[in-house]
């Protein structure tokens, strides 16, 4: 059987996730990924990369929950191995607080993370405008570690990395046998995904190293995540809103509104701003397409729209997407294929 060509476009974390995770999972195949940004400029780098899962419309929870247990079950791994800090995991401790009772006092991820709890009165002092929280372990990915370590590890397997905008997939068609898109917030224009919209996020990166745990407001807009070299403070969450360039307003504002709950904040320095485009969508699309034109084929599978919560599901979403690629090889190599292999 020859060598399968695999073509990933997006070098954002799930590019390079899915990436890495076909290479290690599919014998007998070469991968590439193709993107026109890399790390540090991706949506990614900007993210705080805290694994505490968004709930995706749409989409099944236990599904949603198997991405999240294999995505946490896999960092946690990392964690506890010698490579944590060149990859830039650890686990970190921390609260979510609601100044009115939740829904769902219990998520349904409450099993995944360490030691959830409800939080006690005696640390509720900590928060007096809040009524109710939640206190447990989970883990943060440095974004700035970790897609390099992707990186690193998708080249150690043999893959191979190409700078280059794509204006139409059938421009990979000559060179790969199956195409994998992870290009995030760029489906809109390349795919023609009108339902693929912005959710504009600034943060602050701060020098605060006192901050040891994360505190999360929980309707999601206002959190403190420390990180191995700095903080992350937030955040935004403005839709359809396409400026990428910081706005003074907004990072006062997120100052204001983390000091509010962390007063030691006031004395941070170092603050530099920085603003990213989540990649929303009504529903994360995780699927087989075959392309046809002129009596070609071109099989692809897409794997984008992780809008805010990407970092929580993005090992799951590279499994299911490899187990997708290894569909698409079956169906290449099946009796009735008319297929180049
Ligand atoms: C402020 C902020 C904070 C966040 N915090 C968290 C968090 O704590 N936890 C969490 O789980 N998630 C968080 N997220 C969400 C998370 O960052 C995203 O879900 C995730 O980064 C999306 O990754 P991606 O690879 O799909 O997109 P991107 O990182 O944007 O990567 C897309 C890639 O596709 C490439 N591309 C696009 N179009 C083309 C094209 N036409 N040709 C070639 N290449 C193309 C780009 O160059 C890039 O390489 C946060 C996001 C933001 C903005």
């Amino acid at each position: 059987m020859a060598t399968i060509k695999i073509g990933v476009v997006g070098a954002g974390l799930i590019g390079l996730s899915t990436a890495v995770c076909i290479s290690e999972s599919i014998p007998k195949c070469s991968v590439a990924v193709i993107a026109d940004r890399f790390t540090p400029d991706t949506t990614s780098d900007v993210a705080a990369g805290m694994l505490i899962p968004h709930a995706y419309p749409g989409i099944p929870i236990s599904r949603q929950k198997q991405w999240f247990r294999e995505t946490f079950n896999y960092l946690l791994a990392i964690s506890n191995s010698s490579e944590a800090a060149d990859a830039g995991i650890r686990l970190i401790s921390g609260w979510q607080i609601f100044r009115s009772l939740p829904t769902e006092e219990t998520p349904f991820w409450a099993d995944i993370v360490l030691g959830f709890h409800k939080m006690t009165q005696a640390e509720l002092t900590k928060f007096p405008q809040h009524v109710f929280g939640q206190g447990f372990t989970t883990l943060k990915c440095d974004s700035l570690f970790y897609l390099p370590w992707l990186m690193k590890r998708l080249k150690g397997n043999g893959g191979q990395v190409h700078i280059k905008r794509i204006e139409n997939l059938w421009e990979l068609c000559d060179t790969y046998d199956i195409v994998v898109n992870c290009s995030g917030i760029g489906s809109r224009e390349l795919m023609s995904d009108l339902t693929v919209f912005p959710i504009r996020g600034q943060v602050l990166k701060v020098q605060a190293p006192w901050i040891s745990h994360f505190i999360r407001d929980g309707n999601g807009l206002t959190y403190i995540y420390p990180g191995m070299h700095d903080v992350t403070l937030g955040g935004t969450r403005q839709k359809d809103d396409w400026r990428l360039h910081p706005d003074p307003e907004n990072s006062k504002d997120i100052l204001a509104r983390c000091c509010v709950l962390e007063p030691s904040l006031c004395r941070v320095w170092g603050i530099k701003e920085r603003v990213g485009l989540r990649p929303g969508r009504p529903e994360l699309r995780l699927q087989r397409e075959i392309l046809s034109q002129d009596g070609q084929q071109l099989p692809v599978v897409h794997n984008y729209g992780h809008s805010g919560g990407g970092f929580s599901v993005h090992w799951g979403t590279a499994i299911e997407a490899a187990q997708l690629v290894r569909d698409c090889i079956a169906e290449l190599n099946g009796p009735s294929s008319k297929a180049k292999l």
